[in-house]
């Protein structure tokens, strides 16, 4: 199935693009911090960011890939990641779909670009 992962492409294009994050690790959307919220350009920049399953870092790019792993691989994916950073790990269910829902609705190879609630599809790349 369709999963949304970090990726370095296309970085740059915007120049308050990060990356952070491990190549083609699971991402997850995280609700932005207050400043964020009245500013997603602000200094903070978590409104416009993926965070990394793996790392536990943050990425403005975000790429849809075709994987191997089930929903529940996913949901699991996000259990142990959740509890190794902290964050309750009721919200795996929830994380895993909102991972799961944006992928389905993009072509493999799909780049986005995330303004708080908003994703905007940057490119693609086809391999
Ligand atoms: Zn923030």
């Amino acid at each position: 199935m369709k999963i949304l992962v970090a990726t370095g492409h296309t970085q740059g294009t915007n120049p308050s693009d990060y990356h952070f994050c491990v190549e083609r690790e699971l991402v997850w959307i995280q609700e932005p911090c207050d400043r964020d919220l009245r500013d997603p350009e602000g200094p903070c920049g978590c409104g416009r960011g993926f965070a990394g399953a793996a790392s536990h870092r943050a990425t403005t790019t975000a790429m849809v890939v075709e994987s191997e792993m089930t929903r529940d691989d996913v949901v699991l994916a996000f259990e142990t990641s959740l509890a190794d950073g902290g964050w309750p790990t009721s919200w795996a269910e929830d994380v895993a779909d909102d991972n799961l829902e944006i992928a389905a609705q993009l072509p493999v190879g799909a780049i986005i670009t995330r303004d708080v609630e908003n994703f905007f599809l940057r490119g693609a790349l086809f391999s």
